[in-house]
């Protein structure tokens, strides 16, 4: 099974519509568009629309970072996933700042989910534990947990199309950024693929992309991505840097055409 590399930068709530641009800029002058290797930007809401309209949509595709689940409606302050269908392919879901910051329950984030694929958006689902629960030797039933209620509305079909990232988030630079070592990874990778074919079957989990994520750079890129179960990283602090991030796409690029 051939997944395509997904290479995801999450700006967080980083950059202005002109810095968004700017970044966007340089990033299309020295990233080379790569058919095997997909570019997905999510940067702030406000910068989806001039972005959508200036990007190279042949090398790169946008998401948004968070959305709400109704499709419309008395909701003030809130964007919802139909409202960003045909502007986003992707949409990040549950990412462990919105779960801590903003208190995001699993009940949440299921049901954006359900609202991302409802409205013909891809959701990147993070799931991922913290330090104690790792200490506590509970990742798998965190893992467990927060994949199962997620996908729990989706079928088959619709969860083979899905994104999981894997963030176990003390290694996530906004919290403890402590260095994973990517060996360590791939056994919670391979859980969340087991997961998947325990709930769906072996088809459906040799198409699910299981992307890592928590402070990948372009020196630790390739050791992430050799792993058996990784097919892309999520990257926060590093996709801020232009020269970083497409050092980043530049070594999965390497990578992925010494196996072709
Ligand atoms: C993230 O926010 O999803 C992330 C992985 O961030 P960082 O790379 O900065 O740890």
């Amino acid at each position: 099974m051939n997944r395509k590399t997904l290479i995801v930068a999450n700006w967080k709530m980083n950059l202005n519509v002109s810095q968004s641009s700017l970044l966007m800029h340089r990033l299309d002058k020295k990233i080379v568009s790569h058919h095997n290797i997909e570019i997905v930007i999510a940067p702030s809401m406000l910068a989806l629309q001039p972005l959508s309209k200036e990007i190279n949509h042949q090398k790169f595709s946008l998401a948004c970072q968070n959305a709400y689940f109704k499709d419309e409606g008395a909701f003030t302050g809130e964007v919802s996933f139909s409202m960003l269908n045909g502007l986003v392919n992707y949409g990040i879901v549950g990412h462990s700042a919105r779960r801590i910051y903003f208190h995001e329950s699993l009940e949440e984030v299921r049901d954006k989910v359900k609202a991302a694929v409802r409205n013909d958006i891809v959701p990147i689902l993070c799931i991922g534990e913290t330090k104690p629960e790792r200490l506590a030797d509970e990742t798998s039933q965190v893992l467990h947990d927060q994949l199962t209620s997620a996908i729990y509305h989706l079928t088959s079909d619709e969860v083979s199309k899905i994104v999981i990232a894997y963030e176990p988030i003390w290694a996530i630079s906004t919290f403890d950024g402590e260095q994973s070592k990517p060996a360590d990874m791939q056994h919670a990778l391979k859980f969340i693929r087991h997961q998947i074919e325990d709930l769906h079957g072996y088809d459906v989990a040799k198409e699910v992309r299981i992307l890592y994520g928590g402070s990948v750079d372009s020196h630790d890129i390739l050791a992430y991505l050799s792993l058996e179960d990784c097919d892309g990283v999520l990257v926060g602090a590093a996709s801020l840097n232009y020269e970083q991030f497409s050092t980043i796409v530049q070594k999965a690029y390497t990578l992925k055409y010494s196996k072709e």
